[in-house]
């Protein structure tokens, strides 16, 4: 069993075949995954899938570059979606610096915001950050933000950031980049991070791993995220998807699907 923890499968390039990735995922191992809404459109999406499938759930968040689209009314829609049954988290929320959309000061209060949101509705939550780690780590520091923990989706930062963030009771999670053979950094951190504070994804369709690297990723992939850390860390592949997935599932507030058989 492994736990896609930010994938989006509610995108337009799996407009076409949808059913058959979320099946194809079952068929290598990964039997949950989070489908991350990041603007109406894709929310609506995410919802709509969570709900056709036992073994999806749904983050839903307003992402950093759509800060300058984050008024009142959609910060009042948001809050009654985070209400829903199947939504486990909020995000992908934080900075984006790359292709800097908005202002910074305007990315910063809309992440807050939204931190605050999470901290009042009490769900953890997912952080997207691009070339703006050290704003990230300094907002997220002043947001008590072990209240609900979270999530560094996607985690590209060497292990110097990765404490921090541990620091301040987050979960690092490690997508394809861990599969990419000069990433020397990624590779450490795959090495290092406690066990229990790992969490894995694909993002696809972006992000692909190898053997697929140049293809549309999908979640079923996450396995082959797991067997490089698992290889990395000198570990057997089971336990690194058993523990991963518990992770999920603890962070999520998803105690008892580790009951299941
Ligand atoms: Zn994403």
């Amino acid at each position: 069993m492994i736990f896609d923890t930010h994938t989006h499968l509610n995108v337009s390039q799996f407009d076409d075949d949808a059913a058959e990735v979320i099946q194809r995922a079952g068929e290598m191992g990964v039997s949950e995954m989070a489908v991350v809404g990041f603007d109406t459109p894709t929310i609506d999406k995410s919802l709509a899938l969570s709900s056709a499938y036992p073994q999806i759930y749904s983050i839903i968040g307003w992402h950093p570059t759509e800060a300058g689209t984050y008024t009142r009314d959609v910060e009042k829609k948001l809050q009654h979606l985070l209400t829903g049954e199947k939504v486990v988290a909020l995000g992908e929320i934080g900075l984006d610096y790359y292709w800097m959309e908005d202002p910074k000061e305007v990315q910063e209060k809309v992440f807050r915001r939204q931190l605050a949101i999470a901290r009042e509705m009490k769900l953890p939550f997912s952080v997207h950050m691009r070339d703006a780690i050290e704003d990230t780590y300094n907002i997220l520091k002043t947001e008590k933000v072990h209240l609900t923990g979270g999530i560094m989706h996607s985690f590209s930062g060497d292990t110097e950031w990765m404490k921090r963030f541990l620091d301040l009771g987050l979960h690092i999670s490690l997508s394809g980049v861990v599969t990419f053979k000069k990433a020397a950094e990624v590779h450490e951190v795959a090495q290092t991070v406690p066990l229990d504070k790992l969490l894995v994804e694909t993002d696809a369709p972006y992000l692909t791993p190898v053997p697929y690297r140049g293809k549309r990723n999908e979640p079923g992939y996450t396995r082959f995220v797991v067997e490089r850390i698992a290889e990395l860390r000198g570990a057997a592949f089971e336990d690194i998807a058993t523990q991963t997935t518990k992770n999920a599932h603890r962070l999520f507030g998803l105690i008892n699907n580790d009951d299941r058989g």
